[in-house]
């Protein structure tokens, strides 16, 4: 397979920038990835070119941007394969797109003493919004649990379900470990005891090939930013007969039919949970990211960055003192560790002098690191971009901070 990296990295100014004089070596793609010059143009473009307030105007610009973000939504469809861009909510984000589900769905389906099961290995946006409705309804987690590998125990999930069981809630991929959940199987296993599930795609969707209606989640959410688009725009796909019937999330401009003092009737979906004016920009960019990716391939970044996990792992294992967190049959390209005593936070302050961006920390995953017994990891994560090249000066400079503490 052919893949001319050096090509593709041109298409991503930041990558050749230099840091304390050193090559930038971009090793932080969990967090968020960079982007490329079409979807950066397509901002500026959006901004000198088509900007005017959508769906309300008569005149030509609103018409241009209105369809621009309509057609952005009908990019997200196809890429997730839902059935109708009814089914595909802009949103802020992940974040928001799961705070959106926690409050709307607990609104209508839940009541005190039902229960979300959730995972160990969850980021805090899929922990937090389901506490902050615990405590206003009295609903509870419980919480799938992991064996040494990483990988979900799928035998102690099933005894999770009780008849007070609503939803899952659960990440196809995890920002810590790399483990690609076996979510099909999950979502399939709460189907049979009629639960719906949300899956956490923000990690899922910039590296494998995503399609909502094989998965047959009910709710899957992903982030631009991760998926090389801009920041603050994301994505709530919901099957239409939920999101129907759940409330609106916020109220506003743009999600209502008619309002009066005495009565509101909420618009149809999409609209009835957009309030205000989106972020026609954003959506139109990480549409634009979207078709960036379909033209790169799934299949020729999925096996770029499967190589430079083996690479990576296979060379990092040979350095004196080196845990690595997260060894599951099923990983994505991601890679936390620790080396003999030293703290994560020096490891990542000390490769960042040597140009390295990795992250340091718990990684909004606390209670993951409490099921591990550490207080935080150093997490090296790669995009298609990155190159073995890459992954030497990684572990050189490990070395080098390796022997500094001797
Ligand atoms: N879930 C997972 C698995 C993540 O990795 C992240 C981002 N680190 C989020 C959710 C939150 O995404 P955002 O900050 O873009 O809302």
């Amino acid at each position: 397979m052919t893949f001319d990296i050096q090509s593709i990295r041109e298409d991503f100014p930041i990558l050749s920038h230099q840091v304390y004089n050193k090559p930038l070596v971009y090793l932080d793609n969990a967090a968020t990835t960079q982007k490329p010059r079409c979807v950066v143009e397509k901002i500026e473009n959006g901004y000198y070119n088509v900007n005017a307030n959508i769906h309300r105007g008569v005149h030509f610009l609103s018409q241009e941007a209105t369809e621009a973000h309509e057609e952005a939504r009908r990019t997200v469809q196809r890429f997730l394969n839902a059935r109708s861009s009814n089914e595909i909510i802009f949103t802020r984000g992940t974040t928001e797109s799961i705070n959106l589900v926690a409050s709307s769905f607990t609104d209508e389906c839940m009541s005190a003493g039902d229960e979300v099961i959730v995972s160990v290995m969850e980021h805090h946006s899929n922990i937090v919004p389901w506490q902050i409705q615990a405590a206003k309804k009295g609903i509870s987690l419980r919480v799938i649990p992991m064996n040494d590998k990483g990988e979900l125990l799928l035998d102690e999930y099933r005894k999770l379900f009780t008849e007070k069981t609503r939803l899952v809630a659960v990440t196809q991929v995890s920002n810590v470990l790399g483990t690609v959940n076996p979510v099909k199987e999950i979502i399939a296993i709460a189907h049979e005891q009629g639960v719906p599930v949300l899956v956490d795609g923000a990690q899922s969707t910039p590296h494998m090939k995503v399609d909502v209606q094989d998965l047959d989640a009910e709710f899957f959410v992903f982030s631009g930013h991760k998926i090389y688009g801009p920041t603050g725009i994301g994505v709530l796909y919901g099957k239409e007969e939920w999101l129907d019937k759940l409330p609106p999330y916020q109220g506003g401009g743009e999600m209502i039919a008619t309002v009066s003092f005495e009565k509101t009737v909420f618009n149809e979906l999409p609209f009835k949970f957009e309030a205000g004016t989106p972020d026609y920009i954003g959506s139109t960019a990480l549409a634009e990211a979207l078709h960036y990716v379909e033209k790169i391939g799934m299949d020729r970044i999925a096996a770029q960055e499967q190589d430079l996990l083996e690479y990576a792992t296979a060379q990092l294992k040979q350095i004196e003192g080196m845990r690595i967190f997260g060894e599951a049959a099923d990983k994505g390209a991601v890679i936390s560790f620790l080396v003999g005593n030293i703290h994560h936070y020096d490891m990542g302050m000390l490769l960042d002098r040597l140009g390295i961006a990795v992250r340091t920390g718990h990684h909004c995953a606390q209670p993951l690191m409490q099921a591990l017994g550490i207080e935080g990891t150093v997490r090296a994560s790669f995009s298609f971009y990155n190159t073995r090249e890459e992954v030497d000066v990684l572990v050189r400079g490990i070395e080098r901070v390796r022997q500094m503490f001797g």
